[in-house]
């Protein structure tokens, strides 16, 4: 991932080598080259936008105080405004609370129910009682999944599969966590190939119902410019805390990641980057940024 998006920087830094100082007129073409390469990339226009003329201008004013070699300053200042754009600072997830609950939502094939697990896993290995939530009602096969990787990583799954009412069912297993002393609960819900008002309400329902610490949205970076506007219908409706994204092992463009904080201004908080239990990470912006200028 990112390797275009690397590339196609790289060469917009090129344009400046060998020119003595940062000017309103040698900057032009470097910032529309990379504006198109963030645009290529699936960042749309607006964000593109914005952080490209606030890098001209941070590259404008500082000339002037700092010299030193205006390619080196120009990536910094690139550097910096990705950090910006991505959030800043890492976000730590908020597990205050007996039990402290997580609500999972997204859309069918997200990465969910993967993430839960991994999120279990994790939390497992800092010395956490974990306790994982079938909600998904809907696929008999999301619940057989969870309790594989339940058995899998030693984490309690709770499940019925006879009930048909998500609400209902999360709501007895806060009860279950709370009588077995668990610290934390992750409740996997049901997603759909794309919105619709069943999935949203139901989803709705379980958070008033069990008014989670943490609400998580997962969502394919693949999946590019949707992924951002799937984000925002969620965020409306849900006003989620923070944003998943999975499968950043893939070879998406990368605008998911660019984009998805400004849009929706919420921090992205993991990263998922791989099919296997161990493929999570906290998401760092400065991090991400310093990968994607190679
Ligand atoms: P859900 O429907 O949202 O619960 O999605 P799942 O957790 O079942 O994931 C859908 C598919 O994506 C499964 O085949 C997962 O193994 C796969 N998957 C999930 N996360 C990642 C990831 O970060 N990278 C890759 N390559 N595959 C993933």
């Amino acid at each position: 991932m990112f390797e275009s998006l690397q590339d196609k920087l790289a060469g917009a830094f090129k344009t400046l080598k060998g020119k003595g100082r940062i000017t309103d007129v040698n900057i032009a073409s470097t910032v529309k080259e990379i504006r198109r390469a963030l645009m290529d990339a699936d960042v749309n226009y607006k964000v593109a936008k914005e952080v490209t003329d606030r890098v001209k201008q941070e590259a404008l004013d500082r000339d002037v105080k700092i010299a030193v070699e205006p390619g080196q300053l120009f990536t910094k200042i690139v550097q910096e405004e990705l950090t910006q754009l991505m959030g800043g600072k890492a976000q730590p997830v908020n597990l205050q609370g007996s039990p402290a609950i997580v609500l999972i939502a997204g859309l069918q094939g997200s990465g969910k129910t993967t993430f839960s697990g991994k999120f279990a896993s994790y939390l497992k290995k800092q010395g956490k009682q974990v306790m994982l939530v079938a909600g998904d009602i809907y696929r008999p096969a999301a619940i057989t999944q969870l309790q594989v990787l339940g058995e899998q990583i030693g984490v309690d799954v709770y499940a019925e599969p006879e009930n048909k009412n998500a609400v209902d069912i999360t709501q007895n297993a806060l009860k279950e966590a709370k009588s077995k002393g668990k610290n934390i609960i992750i409740v996997d819900t049901a997603g759909r190939l794309a919105v619709d008002e069943v999935m949203m309400k139901e989803v709705e329902n379980i958070k008033k119902a069990i008014n989670p610490t943490e609400v998580l949205f997962v969502v394919d970076s693949m999946t590019g410019q949707d992924a951002v506007n799937t984000a925002k219908t969620f965020n409306e409706r849900l006003d989620f805390d923070g944003v998943v994204l999975t499968k950043l092992d893939g070879d998406a463009r990368g605008g998911a990641a660019l984009s998805v904080k400004a849009v929706v201004d919420k921090p992205i908080k993991f990263m998922s980057t791989g099919e296997k239990m161990e493929d999570l990470d906290i998401f760092h912006p400065d991090r991400m940024a310093n990968r994607i200028l190679g």
